[in-house]
């Protein structure tokens, strides 16, 4: 068996089962592709020692005919999950030589379930972004291009390196982490799949925090089957996050019955958006058709208060993040400015944390202090929060109407070029998560699927949201989708 490295989940545990290969091979196999795509800036930290131990225990635990579900598979590891003894710098120069004392509950579930980590996944710094620009790494880089041009275009964000990573074949799936679409914006961008799993599923214990009541894991892998297996590993409860819900973990990939006649599909019409491309409506039309055709019924649906999403998330992220950020002051982790004679304790914070932060984590941060300030709280944060109980009764009552799914585009656009955005306003940044963050603030379950291309070959997302805790149902409802929509072209190889 040749390029291991470009099996899916299903595939490499399949052949593993059957004694085709090994989890050395596949782990090998990704090692040498991730050593011969620097220029894609994926991987931040490589772990090739700790990867081929852990594939030595799977290869031994296979032989011995204890395979648990994920034995053997070689994953890579957004950022901002603690690895114990890992550098895990959510890709922030604060974090510099941070190396954590204990594994994310994630990861530690990915590991109990047999996977290999192949080393850590560039990302937006502190998971603020839509592009990976803002990493202390500098960007990841999308290995997809426009027809010839040769445009660096950006992977999307926050989970840019997880998305290139998978869709370059580096590794076989990768974990993600989504507050207003960083799962799915890259996936779409990036040609894979990626699934926000309801708030509460996955434990956030050990997931470096950006805005706590948003902040979910997720897959972020080649096709649909691999996100259900994938995200079946990751959910546990953990009484360590107060918010993981003591509900049992359905079996995600049994639910892939390929089967949805009777379902019936929402399309919100607050999600046409003027300017929208043609492509884009083109794509939401062509996904409509693939469910009606699969034996859906297609109803039209309003959610009435989603023009109120971008701004109400643009509030209550960045307060949540300035009091998530207030632990990284030069004491406890990190980076410490160097100090002038005669600095107190105040020069030491103000200058390490100048220091440590790029410009738009300093942004949220001044944002997030603002809009909690005692003359601004009521004004600013309490009124988003109403908004967002709002958004959230437009999803219930779509629900109650006997909505099972949600379908719209999942992006805007298509991935747009690195720097493109440099000059903009930081609003046109944010536009990018229109169709992503109302899921974050209701707390649902969401999955990117790639479904198309634009006219210059560029893969292009549907996004179906589901019903709490009905992510078995939703992602048999992508499964058909994919399925119709055939999407399997890969990026060319240039790097
Ligand atoms: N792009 C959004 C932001 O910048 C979402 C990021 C995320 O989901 N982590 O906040």
């Amino acid at each position: 068996m040749t390029e291991l490295n470009k099996l899916t989940i299903a595939q490499a545990r399949d052949a593993l089962k059957a004694g085709e290969t090994t989890s050395t091979a596949l782990t090998e196999s990704c090692l040498a592709a991730i050593d011969a795509a620097d220029a894609l800036n994926a991987f931040v930290h490589k772990t090739p020692e700790l990867a081929l131990e852990q594939a030595k225990a799977a290869d031994a635990r296979i032989a011995a005919g204890d395979a648990p579900a994920l034995c053997g598979i070689p994953l890579g590891i957004k950022d901002l999950f603690c690895t114990k003894g890992v550098p895990s710098q959510a890709a922030s120069n604060i974090l510099e030589g941070f190396k954590p004392e204990y594994e994310s509950t994630v990861s530690q579930n990915l590991f109990d379930a047999g996977a290999v980590m192949l080393g850590k996944l560039n990302m937006d710094e502190f998971a603020m972004g839509s592009s990976n620009e803002t990493s202390c790494y500098g960007n990841a880089v999308n290995p997809w291009r426009r027809g010839n041009d040769d445009t660096a275009l950006t992977p999307g964000g926050s989970s840019g390196g997880s998305a290139s990573a998978v869709s370059a074949d580096l590794c076989l799936g990768a974990t993600g982490t989504d507050t207003g679409g960083s799962i799915r914006q890259p996936a779409a961008f990036t040609g894979i799949t990626g699934i926000k799993p309801t708030y509460g599923r996955c434990s956030r214990w050990g997931i470096i925090a950006f805005a706590s009541s948003l902040d979910q894991a997720g897959p972020m892998t080649k096709d649909v089957r691999d996100s259900a297996i994938m995200l079946q590993a990751m959910c546990s409860h953990d009484p360590k996050d107060s918010t993981s819900v003591d509900f049992p973990v359905p079996d995600f990939e049994a639910a892939l019955t390929g089967d949805i006649r009777g379902k019936t599909i929402g399309i919100p019409k607050e999600y046409r958006l003027d300017g929208m491309p043609e492509e884009i409506d083109q794509l939401w039309t062509r996904g409509k058709e693939m469910l009606a055709d699969a034996g859906a019924k297609v109803v039209d649906i309003s959610l009435p208060h989603t023009k109120y999403a971008l701004p109400a998330y643009y509030v209550i992220a960045p307060a949540e993040a300035s009091s998530n950020l207030a632990r990284y002051d030069g004491v406890r982790y990190g980076h410490r400015a160097k100090l002038a004679a005669g600095d107190g304790i105040t020069e030491m914070y103000e200058k390490t944390r100048a220091e440590g932060f790029g410009h738009e984590v300093q942004r949220r941060v001044m944002v997030g202090t603002y809009v909690l300030s005692a003359g601004f709280y009521d004004a600013y944060y309490n009124r988003a929060r109403k908004v967002r109980a709002l958004i959230k009764k437009d999803f219930d009552d779509a629900f109650a109407a006997g909505v099972d799914a949600i379908l719209t585009p999942a992006t805007p656009s298509a991935a747009f070029g690195l720097g493109e955005m440099a000059e903009a306003d930081p609003v046109q940044m944010y536009l990018n998560d229109v169709f992503t963050v109302t899921v974050n603030l209701a707390g649902l379950p969401g999955i990117s699927v790639p479904a198309g291309v634009d006219k210059r070959g560029l893969p292009l997302g549907l996004q179906l949201i589901g019903r709490p805790w009905e992510e078995g149902d939703l992602l048999n409802t992508a499964y058909v989708l994919e399925r119709a929509a055939g999407f399997v072209s890969k990026p060319a190889k240039w790097w």
